[in-house]
């Protein structure tokens, strides 16, 4: 099955990154997804002439025709050629994005056909991962059943270095499926937090369907690594 490689530029890069970023993908030579998802401004210098590169958006606006000072729509983005979403980000969760706001960004994504991406985890380490299943549910109580993918990111392991055993990432991927799977969805799920070149064959061992890269993703030649296997 293809793997998907989602690089989350986060609020990071300047001109000079992206014309660069650009160069790189249109070469890459690869049978997997890759979607590359830098800040709303630079978009339009990603010419993506790469079957297997896509563009993603950080985030988008759970509005449509409300008054919306500084948001991004789901259609401005269909404009712009926007084919993934990431939806709930810890990030963001934590300026204030909650579950409710999650599922309506959701909606409006799907309205849009975009495939959204779905970002849910626990925050401590060792917290029981209950949390998941609700964060699983809620985003899906307005959604369609098109093509949903989830990305697992344990928030104590995003730009720490830190991350969950094998086994405790293959729990909460196992818990993510079935949950979804009791809402009528059949899901993919990527895992994301502190991946790099050193770690990301090990990851792949919890059966992941790919990996959402924060850190790493700036670094080009590193992260054409990981894509290609290396
Ligand atoms: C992220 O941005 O969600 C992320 C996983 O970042 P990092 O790879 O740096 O931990």
């Amino acid at each position: 099955m293809k793997k998907l490689f989602v690089a989350n530029y986060k609020m990071n890069g300047d001109k000079n990154f992206y014309l660069q970023v650009n160069k790189v993908f249109n070469k890459l030579k690869s049978e997997d997804t890759i979607v590359l998802c830098p800040p709303f401004v630079y978009m339009p210098l990603l010419k993506i002439k790469n079957k297997s590169v896509y563009l993603g958006s950080q985030d988008i606006s759970a509005n449509e025709n409300k008054k919306s000072t500084g948001q991004i729509s789901a259609r401005m983005l269909k404009d712009f050629g926007v084919k993934f979403s990431v939806i709930g980000h810890s990030e963001r969760r934590a300026i204030g994005e909650t579950d409710e706001l999650v599922a309506e960004k959701v909606m409006k994504a799907q309205n849009a056909d975009i495939i959204p991406i779905i970002c849910v985890g626990e925050e401590n380490v060792g917290q029981n991962l209950d949390v998941i299943t609700s964060q699983v549910e809620m985003a899906l109580s307005k959604a369609e059943n098109k093509e949903i993918i989830f990305a697992y990111e344990p928030v104590w392991a995003i730009g720490t270095g830190e991350q969950p055993t094998i086994t405790n990432i293959k729990k909460a991927l196992k818990i993510i499926k079935i949950t979804a799977k009791h809402c009528g969805y059949s899901v993919k799920v990527l895992y994301g937090g502190s991946v790099n070149f050193s770690n990301y064959k090990a990851i792949e061992k919890a059966g992941v369907d790919g990996y959402f890269m924060g850190g790493v993703s700036l670094k080009l030649n590193e992260f054409v690594k990981i894509v290609k296997g290396e």
